[in-house]
């Protein structure tokens, strides 16, 4: 309660003005800027099918027992790791992307989002967790990359964002001055993380995934989408 209380103090973040007090704008990529419904499908749908079909289990077994792995892994750089899971599992994880190609897609408004601020004076940075494979089907097919003046992914970092470590080696990149930096992200660890070190303008995303409800449990302020954020 006590750090609800002090972020919101600290956060009075008008959605509507805060890109005019920006210098730089960090966007996390799924569930921010690509709609989160295809991850959830791949990796909670189709990745336990799978594996029920390689292993001779169950899809019930197979998702208890996938779930309960994802779980124990959250916020490590291997959760995030393609090679990792195919590894693990005996699956191709990345086969399994590409076959669904086709259910990649920005959240809504989020395109005309990048269009729009890509075109300003603001230092535009695309901050993800994905993996460099995922993030060129995702490029393949949205041309997301495209937009950013440049792409930082946890696998080049060498930490995740939820570590201290990944904002410090960013800072040494990009020299960002935290007190004119947004950072707009769905997953509130990260958030976190990133108010932590430092950056005074956080923002999380409401529907990430647009097959499911508005979350709006967290103590950062928050849009249901990106293009909220255009006057
Ligand atoms: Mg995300």
């Amino acid at each position: 309660m006590r750090r609800a209380r002090s972020i919101n103090q600290k956060m009075k973040i008008n959605p509507k003005t805060v890109l005019q007090n920006c210098d730089t704008l960090m966007l996390d990529m799924d569930g921010t800027v690509l709609d989160l419904a295809f991850d959830n499908y791949v990796w909670k749908e189709l990745v336990p099918e799978e594996y029920a079909q390689q292993t001779g289990i169950s899809k019930d077994e197979a998702r208890e027992f996938l779930y309960a792995t994802y779980r124990s892994m959250e916020g490590q750089l291997d959760w995030y790791c393609l090679d990792h899971w195919s590894e693990k599992l005996g699956l191709d994880i990345l086969a399994i992307h590409r076959n669904v190609h086709e259910r990649i897609g920005y959240l809504p408004g989020a395109r005309k989002f990048l269009e729009t601020v890509s075109r300003r004076d603001i230092r535009l940075l695309l901050v993800t967790n994905s993996h460099r494979d995922t993030l060129a089907v995702k490029t393949e097919v949205t041309g997301i990359a495209d937009f950013f003046d440049h792409v930082y992914t946890s696998h080049d970092v060498g930490h995740v964002k939820e570590d201290q470590s990944f904002w410090q080696a960013l800072q040494d990149a990009e020299s960002f001055d935290p007190e004119r930096t947004l950072f707009v992200d769905d997953t509130v660890s990260v958030l976190r993380s990133a108010h932590k070190f430092g950056v005074q303008m956080l923002l999380t995303v409401t529907r990430p995934d647009t097959t499911a409800p508005v979350k709006d449990n967290s103590e950062f302020a928050g849009v249901e989408g990106l293009v909220d954020l255009l006057v």
